[in-house]
């Protein structure tokens, strides 16, 4: 009999009581589940944790991310600057953005006294993220949801965020679309697939034209409401929104469906609750629900386009210059954020934006792609 995690134990449970799970409650559950879920109980980054992300790799990330913000909230006459980010991590991104907006003249006036919403579900990375941003603290709020988010303009920051959003994945099969499912046989998960509204619902609205039988083909419910609720307040508050995160440009089938454990991929339905579980991001479904709800999208574009179009290949020459002794930390973590076969590619940079406004930076065409 297989060894099981008490949050597999108690999806058993539920699966002989209910019949199959879908993807996108298997995922909320292993994920978010409030006693055994993987974010409600640990700190997943870093070395000693499942994975590294850029803000984690380097503080230049964080900081040419302050600086696009405030040359958009300048450009765009604003006279203040609030601030929210979706799953902040452990505050890393947030603290590199404010130390370059407080310490740039130019920003400093529009961020005293700034407000910060932070949107975070896990209650240990709340905590973490208080330590990390223990000097603007008064300054903080949290939010469980972003329906709690004010009704201001806002610049909002969601570096891999939409990765960690339930996922639904569809089967062509010789009936149909079907749904795909988890089901247990003999004490083991395994996949199934049944007919289901969503699966019909998507078959007639957004299901890419040529699937083979055996295809598979994701969508993310979760992702698209919140973009699309984001984007609505964008275009009737203004503000802007930037989105990174390993992803894919065009609707295309696959199962990217996948689960990260110490910094191995394993079977998604293995150490369930131990594991982290993603799915890539589909940029054109998130560019077009943004569209849908009046806002204006650019991108999305490679994360090392946007990156060296905002600049960052000359902060880091400056800082090789100014701290020789990091040559070798700041070259790896240069590598790391654009190299293509590293993040570079696959991860990707999409801006929404009220129509009105002028367009942020980092999405023009010009520039060379390869390190
Ligand atoms: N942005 C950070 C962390 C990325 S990991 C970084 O780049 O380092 C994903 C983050 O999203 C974690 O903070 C996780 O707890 C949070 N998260 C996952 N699902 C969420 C949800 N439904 N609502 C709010 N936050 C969520």
């Amino acid at each position: 009999m297989p060894s099981h995690t008490e949050l597999a134990q108690k999806l058993i449970t539920h699966i002989h009581a209910n019949g199959p799970l879908t993807i996108d409650d298997y995922m909320a559950q292993a994920l978010g589940d409030v006693e055994h879920g993987y974010y409600m109980k640990q700190d997943p980054f870093g070395v000693a944790g499942d994975f590294i992300t850029a803000p984690e790799v380097s503080q230049v990330f964080g900081e040419m991310l302050g600086l696009w913000a405030a040359d958009f909230a300048l450009r765009n006459q604003f006279e203040k600057l609030t601030l929210a980010e979706l799953g902040p991590g452990r505050g890393t991104l947030m603290q590199d953005i404010l130390r370059v907006l407080t310490k740039t003249h130019a920003t400093q006036k529009l961020v005293q006294a700034t407000q910060i919403h932070l949107v975070e579900t896990s209650p240990i990375l709340k905590q973490k993220q208080a330590d990390t941003l223990a000097e603007y603290h008064s300054q903080i709020t949290w939010h469980d949801t972003i329906a709690s988010l004010p009704e201001t303009p806002m610049i909002i920051f969601a570096n891999e965020f939409f990765d960690a959003l339930p996922i639904k994945q569809f089967v062509q099969t010789q009936k149909g679309l079907e749904e795909r499912m988890i089901d247990v046989e003999q004490d083991k998960f395994i996949y199934c697939h049944a007919p289901t509204q969503a699966a019909e619902n998507f078959a007639n609205n957004a299901k890419p034209p040529t699937l083979a039988i055996g295809d598979i083909v994701e969508y993310s419910p979760a992702s698209l409401s919140i973009m699309k609720d984001l984007s609505a307040r964008i275009a009737s508050r203004r503000g802007a929104m930037i989105v990174l995160d390993y992803g894919y440009l065009t609707p295309m089938a696959g199962d990217s469906f996948q689960a990260l454990y110490r910094h191995e991929y394993v079977h998604p339905l293995n150490h369930i609750g131990d594991a982290d579980l993603t799915a890539h991001v589909n940029f054109a479904a998130l560019s077009q629900a943004a569209q849908l709800a009046g806002a204006k999208c650019v991108g999305p574009t490679t994360q090392a386009r946007f990156l060296k179009n905002i600049g960052i290949e000359a902060r880091f020459a400056q800082l090789l210059q100014s701290a020789p002794a990091q040559a070798q930390n700041l070259t790896a973590a240069r590598q790391r954020l654009l190299a293509p076969e590293l993040m570079g590619h696959l991860f990707k940079a999409l801006a929404v934006y009220h129509t009105n406004s002028a367009a942020p930076a980092g999405f023009h065409e010009n520039g060379q792609e390869e390190l």
